[in-house]
C-alpha cells in the first residue's frame, strides 16, 4: 500500500477533577485540558474568583501572550501518528522535552508487506512515482529475500522468535526511508507548539510539514485556546504552512 496522507487519531486527552475546596468562576465554553492549564495558573495567584471576569479562551490567551507557558505543561494530548514515514519520524523524534514516543518495530515486526508513503514532492507526478515506486518494490525483495537467508544462515538459533529479530534487524538495512511506520506521541501543549511550530514553518521538510499541519487542525478541535494564535497560510511553495503569533511560549 502506498500512502500519500498521514493519519492522525486523538488517543488521549486529559481530564480535570476540579476540586471542591478551589472552585474557579469559570467564564465561557473550555475544554478539560484547558480548564486544567487555567486552574494552575490561577493557583499561582488564588485568582480562582477570575477577577478580570475572563473567559478560559481569553485567559490562556494572555498566558501564551505573557509567555508564561509552563500551565500549558499540565495537559497532555496522545495522538497516534500512521502513513508517515521512518525518516519523518526520525526528524520527529528529535523533539526531546515534553515529548513521548512509542515507534513500531523493524527489528520484531515483519516488513514483507510494509507500506510506503510517496513523498510530497513526487506525489501527482507519473514519472517520478513511477521511477520511486521501482526502487521502493526493489528494496522491499531484497528485504524479503535476506530475512529468507538469514533464517537460514542462523537456523542454529533455537529460539525462533529471537533468530527472526536478528533476519530482520538486518534486512531492514535495506529498506528505504520512505518506509511506512506507525507511532504513539504524548506530549503537553507547550511541548506540542514548540514541536508543530518548528515543524510547519516553510523551513520544514514538507511530509513533516503536511503532518504538522494536520496535527495542529487537530489539536485545534481537541483544545483551541491552546492554538488560538495560530494560522494555517498557503505558503509561496502552494503549500500549507502555520505560523505562530506567540512564538515559543
Ligand atoms: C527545519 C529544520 C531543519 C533541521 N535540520 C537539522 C539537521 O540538518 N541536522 C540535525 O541534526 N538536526 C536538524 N534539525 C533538528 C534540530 O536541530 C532539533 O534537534 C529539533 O528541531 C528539536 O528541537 P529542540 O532541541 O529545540 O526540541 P526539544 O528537544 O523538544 O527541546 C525544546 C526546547 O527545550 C530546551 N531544551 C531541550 N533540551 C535541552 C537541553 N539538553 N539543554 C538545554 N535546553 C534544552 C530548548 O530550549 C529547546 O528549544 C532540524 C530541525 C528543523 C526544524
Amino acid at each position: 500500500m502506498l500512502y500519500t496522507e498521514p493519519k492522525v487519531t486523538v488517543l488521549a486527552r486529559p481530564q480535570f477533577a476540579e476540586p471542591a475546596h478551589l472552585p474557579v468562576a469559570w467564564k465561557g465554553e473550555s475544554s478539560d485540558g484547558e480548564r486544567l492549564a487555567e486552574f494552575a495558573g490561577r493557583l499561582c495567584y488564588m485568582s480562582q474568583h477570575n477577577p478580570a471576569g475572563r473567559t478560559t479562551a481569553e485567559y490562556l490567551e494572555n498566558i501564551k501572550r505573557q509567555r508564561h507557558g509552563s500551565v500549558l505543561e499540565h495537559a497532555n494530548y496522545t495522538l497516534l501518528f500512521e502513513g508517515v514515514s521512518r525518516s519523518l519520524t526520525h526528524e520527529l523524534v528529535r523533539h526531546r522535552a515534553g515529548m513521548a514516543y512509542s515507534q513500531l518495530s523493524q527489528r520484531y515486526v515483519d516488513e514483507s508487506e510494509a507500506s510506503f508513503v510517496v513523498p510530497p514532492a513526487i506525489v501527482g507526478d507519473a514519472e517520478l512515482e513511477g521511477a520511486w515506486r521501482a526502487q521502493v518494490e526493489a528494496a522491499q525483495a531484497a528485504y524479503v529475500a535476506l530475512v529468507e537467508q538469514l533464517m537460514d544462515r542462523y537456523r542454529w538459533v533455537d529460539d525462533k522468535v529471537h533468530r527472526r529479530k536478528m533476519a530482520r534487524e538486518a534486512a531492514r538495512g535495506v529498506l528505504p526511508n520512505s518506509t511506512e511506520t506507525k507511532i504513539v506521541v504524548t506530549g503537553n501543549a507547550r511541548a506540542w507548539r514548540t514541536l508543530l511550530e518548528l515543524r510547519s514553518s516553510e523551513g520544514a521538510e514538507l511530509e513533516i510539514r503536511r503532518l504538522a499541519v494536520l496535527a495542529i487542525r487537530v489539536l485545534q478541535g481537541e483544545a483551541p485556546a491552546f492554538f488560538s494564535d495560530v494560522e494555517v497560510y498557503d505558503a509561496a511553495d502552494r503549500r500549507p504552512a502555520a505560523r505562530f503569533l506567540h512564538s515559543k511560549v
